[in-house]
């Protein structure tokens, strides 16, 4: 879709954000300011609010004159129908539910963004080719369930329904049973008819707009972030063992110390990634017997290393490998041994080439009017997730992309979370095109025939 061929419609702002708004009266949470909208968020998900909120988002698509339903994971979907109602549906989704202490953009945005796009579409009585929707996904956020994403998952046969339905709530506290997945979709009454699966349920392409959590395009002074796809990560438990000894009594050379050993290798795993252009990060460090006059035996730590590219990641963890071999037996006095165990492996994401170019041309298009950044380049910008979404998922089942928007501070995961409305109506208007760009494509190609 060329400039000249912008929608002849835009996404309403006013609107838009009295719909996320109002969606965020259920379960918001930990004000920070004077207005009634400047909190954050504790939707966790298949509690009380998420179960308001879906019939909140429910009754807003039946108002609009979609079909909706749910599936087996509470996965909910409205669908407009287009010309041809029987060709799988271009859905635009993300999710409702938060972190314990969320914000009120992360997920939702993309959730009201797409609703905001079926209200366009209606008021203006525009007839699209194939259908358009809104999915709303079930526990993405992994807060509540302790898996990411999962029920995007479960749709991509990525994991097994009745592994998913298993799955504990995290503990709330002592002699407090664990409530699982299919107990609270009981309890919610959201356990739905349509199987959890890309085969009973295709998709045509799904495009996912999303805060983008992180500094880039804010700190250069850009608007639209183009996601071509989402970095490869793998974490690791490290231990680290040496022996425990006096502090007062055993001289340095003397030392079999595991937590200077582990706190060389936490630098340079930075070192590693820094020359890699990549990331690496420890999160938890725990020492045993861990008292202040006796040098630690036992040191575990986490360890996340990411990268844009599958084979730059495995030669960071190669490096890493070397590296923390020759500073447990080298550089550690009397040594120490180090052990390492893979806990999650995630291969980089790639997403499609059709989804990435309509959401740029789209891009290009509604922000034709703004002036470059001071930073140089455009408007917009190619970017890598840096962390995961229910896109990773569907992307392998069905053409997807993301379209990011900038986040204030790049924070995120926290009450202040913050996209202002203008933001949120570019993004949704970049979306807006998207589809409606794909929906062509569509068409051209001979989807329909
Ligand atoms: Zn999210």
């Amino acid at each position: 879709m060329a400039s000249s061929q912008l929608p002849p419609f835009k996404v309403n702002q006013t609107r838009l954000l009295e719909s996320l708004h109002a969606s965020c009266q259920h379960g918001s949470a930990h004000s920070y300011g004077n207005d009634p909208t400047e909190t954050g968020m504790a939707r966790l998900s298949l509690t009380d609010s998420d179960k308001d909120v879906r019939e909140w988002f429910i009754e807003s698509a039946k108002a609009l004159g979609c079909h909706t339903h749910v599936d087996q994971m509470g996965n909910l979907f409205a669908i407009r129908a287009g010309k041809n109602k029987e060709a799988p549906p271009i859905m635009m989704g993300s999710h409702l539910d938060t972190q314990p202490t969320g914000g009120r953009y992360d997920g939702i945005l993309g959730v009201i963004a797409g609703l905001e796009v079926l209200k366009v579409l209606e008021e203006n009585s525009f007839e699209t080719e194939g259908s358009i929707g809104v999915v709303d996904w079930t526990n993405e956020e992994g807060a509540r369930f302790p898996v990411m994403a999962i029920s995007a998952a479960v749709w991509a046969e990525a994991i097994p329904l009745d592994t998913a339905w298993n799955l504990k709530e995290i503990s709330t506290g002592d002699n407090i049973p664990r409530k699982t997945m299919k107990e609270e979709l009981d309890r919610i009454g959201y356990v739905g008819e349509t199987p959890a699966s890309f085969k009973a349920n295709p998709f045509a392409a799904h495009f996912e707009l999303h805060i983008e959590q992180g500094p880039i395009l804010e700190d250069e002074g850009r608007k639209i972030g183009v996601v071509q796809g989402v970095q490869a990560f793998k974490w690791f438990d490290i231990t680290v063992s040496g022996r425990d000894t006096h502090a007062g009594t055993t001289p340095l050379y003397a030392r079999q110390d595991a937590v200077l050993c582990a706190a060389k290798m936490i630098t340079a795993a930075n070192s590693v990634a820094k020359k890699a252009n990549g990331l690496a990060t420890t999160g938890i460090i725990h020492s045993e017997p861990g008292t202040v006059n006796t040098v630690a035996q036992t040191v575990n730590f986490s360890l996340d290393l990411r990268h844009t590219f599958d084979e730059d990641l495995e030669k960071m963890i190669a490096d890493c490998v070397v590296e923390f071999q020759r500073i447990a037996t080298d550089d550690s006095e009397r040594g120490c041994t180090v052990e390492w165990k893979e806990l999650v492996d995630s291969p980089a994401v790639h997403f499609d080439k059709d989804c990435i170019s309509v959401v740029e041309e789209s891009a290009k298009a509604v922000l034709a009017e703004f002036p470059d950044p001071a930073s140089g380049g455009k408007q917009w910008r190619d970017m890598i997730s840096g962390a995961g979404h229910d896109s990773c998922y569907t992307n392998r089942r069905c053409p997807t992309s993301m379209i990011f928007t900038p986040t204030r501070n790049g924070i995120s995961h926290n009450p202040v979370e913050y996209c202002s409305p203008e933001d949120c109506t570019l993004g949704a208007n970049v979306l807006l095109g998207a589809v409606l760009g794909y929906d062509k494509l569509r068409a051209k190609r001979g989807d329909f025939a």
